[in-house]
């Protein structure tokens, strides 16, 4: 079934609220990564937070978030936009740690606790909005809810989660957040944080067969719903072998024979997808012409 994200309001509009159900989409990830499973829910979790800031922008609108830990996985990079697309990479997909405490993945420990969360949003204005804030947790929930607090002055809960099997394939992903509008009352702040604090993991509710839209009434239990708007969402990379061209085409001539004479062709990869783009010696020499031109 096609992933898609539910956007609501409730108590007379003071409170957004969006769901997600991302497993086809971390599932694309995992494969196109080919992540383990600490990677996996590193990434995927980035993803699912990434959809959810991005379903909060205009359709062709992007969002980067960019997570630089102290831990083993590295950077996780993720971009989306306002239509649904997300894309992104961890890197390094090879991490699997044994499970925590809890015997959960041990998502924070292969982040880390220390290092700098970052959020760039374009919005087709000249400038790009960028914001960043200490990792507070390494769990990322925690860390996406932190930015939107200190960063966007957005008192916000975000709960993301993503359940791996043993063999590394994606059972569930999916994620919610809540964003109190100007002027929610204490009362309703105070009646959600009870609410967030007794619920289980959406990777769960996922599990159990709940729709975004479920897992919106459920959080908000007696209190009405209205539901906005869906939207699909999908791992959707925007590169092209017209895009990798051009970048050869900038290393110049002298790099472009290179590849020629030594490698008589030349492979691209996509950091972001891995989608891979070959060159063939003829190609290439075309390319070397418009270099000249330049
Ligand atoms: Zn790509």
């Amino acid at each position: 079934m096609q992933d898609y994200l539910a956007k609501a309001m409730a108590y007379d509009g003071f409170v957004r609220a969006y769901a997600v159900n991302a497993t086809q989409t971390v599932s694309q990830a995992q494969k196109r990564h080919d992540t383990w499973n600490t990677s996996s829910a590193a990434l995927g979790r980035t993803l699912i937070g990434g959809l959810l800031l991005g379903s909060t922008v205009k359709g062709e609108d992007t969002i980067s978030v960019r997570v630089q830990g102290s831990g083993p996985a590295g950077a996780v990079i993720v971009t989306s936009n306002g239509s649904g697309d997300v894309k992104g990479y961890v890197q390094n997909p090879h991490v699997s740690l044994p499970l925590n405490e809890e015997g959960k993945i041990d998502v924070k420990g292969a982040i880390g606790t220390q290092g700098i969360f970052s959020v760039t949003k374009d919005l087709g204005l000249k400038e790009p909005f960028s914001g960043q804030t200490p990792i507070v947790s390494g769990e990322l929930g925690e860390d996406f809810t932190y930015y939107l607090a200190e960063s966007e002055q957005i008192p916000s809960s975000v709960g993301l989660s993503v359940s791996v099997d043993v063999d590394d394939s994606i059972k569930t992903a999916g994620g919610f957040m809540l964003q109190m509008m100007p002027g929610a009352s204490e009362e309703v702040v105070a009646a959600l944080e009870k609410r967030i604090r007794q619920l289980p993991k959406v990777s769960v509710m996922l599990d159990d067969g709940k729709s975004p839209e479920e897992i919106l009434d459920f959080i908000f239990a007696d209190e009405p719903i209205t539901i906005l708007e869906k939207l699909s969402v999908q791992f959707r990379c925007d590169c092209s072998k017209e895009r990798f061209a051009k970048g050869l085409i900038s290393l110049g001539t002298q790099e472009l024979q290179e590849m020629i004479e030594q490698d008589h062709g030349a492979e691209a990869v996509c950091t972001f997808c891995q989608e891979k783009y070959k060159f063939s010696e003829q190609e290439l020499e075309l390319l070397k012409q418009e270099a000249v031109d330049n």
